[in-house]
């Protein structure tokens, strides 16, 4: 069967996949191995990636087991976060919008799949839904009007953060209070942004158990994806299958009255227009099940 649109790419069992609205293709194979079946190692070789895939076929009808879904873009070398970066965010927060974004890392080894089953390890885990982008093109002091050519995809993510520890002490430890095992669920897969109607404007939100936490579109971002590039590569080089998690809207946990934070048994279910779904339940330490 001949595809009519641009594939999601996707990491199924750690395998590089193709993946469209009938149908789905292991990437090393069809290309008869003249791309890895890494999915970093795919996102590293984007821009000759993508003129292939523009040409691929589907090879096995229906969707892949959504179970066996891993995170797209599973070892980057770079993770950036960014804090504050939605104005009701930022108000219920208690910070004021002067100055420049607030960047700090999650540290890689939190990565973990749409579907994945995460351990509580604080008694403060609150959620952060988040617009995630993946680099496609290596580069610095990109230009704003040229950001979007060295972006592959997007993705939805969750900023998953352990409140206790992320603002222990007198100075916040942001990234570490946000990198436990399992903290940056990702997925289901990279959707490229000429699959989108307006890549600026994505209905983005969350619920725990049933109930909205947080509702927003992403055209509310105080920093656009463009000027995060360019802001962010003005200092460091951007590699291709970097992330970039671009901030959360309003309606976290720990800004509620009264708070309300993650308890294993809960399920948190994160979406973004256009790009999917991600469905992450919670257990206590010691029995989760797989990442
Ligand atoms: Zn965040």
């Amino acid at each position: 069967m001949v595809a009519s649109e641009f594939p999601r790419l996707a990491n199924l069992s750690g395998r590089a996949t193709l993946v469209w609205a009938d149908g789905y293709s292991d990437v090393e194979r069809l290309s008869s191995g003249r791309f890895s079946s890494d999915p970093q190692q795919v996102l590293a070789e984007w821009e000759r990636f993508k003129v292939w895939a523009w040409e691929a076929e589907a090879e096995l009808p229906g969707r892949p087991d959504y179970e066996l879904l891993g995170p797209p873009a599973p070892c980057p070398r770079q993770v950036f976060a960014i804090g504050l970066n939605y104005k009701d965010h930022l108000a219920e927060a208690g910070y004021d919008t002067s100055g420049l974004p607030q960047v700090f890392t999650k540290f890689a080894s939190c990565l973990t799949g749409p579907l994945a089953t995460v351990e509580v390890p604080s008694p403060r885990l609150d959620w952060e839904v988040e617009l995630v982008v993946v680099m496609g093109r290596s580069g610095r002091n990109i230009r704003e009007k040229e950001a979007w050519l060295y972006v592959a995809g997007l993705m939805v993510g969750q900023d998953l953060s352990a409140r206790d520890v992320q603002l222990y002490g007198s100075a916040p430890q942001w990234s570490l209070g946000k990198s436990f095992a399992g903290f940056g669920p990702t997925g289901p897969w990279i959707t490229i942004a000429d699959e989108l109607d307006n890549c600026d404007d994505l209905e983005i939100g969350c619920a725990l158990n049933g109930e909205v936490m947080q509702s927003d579109r992403t055209s509310s971002m105080i920093w656009s994806v463009s000027e995060l590039v360019a802001r962010i590569s003005s200092v460091c080089e951007l590699n291709s299958g970097d992330l970039i998690f671009t901030g959360t809207p309003a309606g976290v946990g720990n800004r509620r009255i009264p708070p309300l934070y993650i308890s294993p048994g809960d399920r948190l279910v994160s979406t973004i227009e256009g790009l999917g779904t991600l469905v992450n339940e919670f257990a206590l330490p010691g029995t989760r099940l797989e990442t």
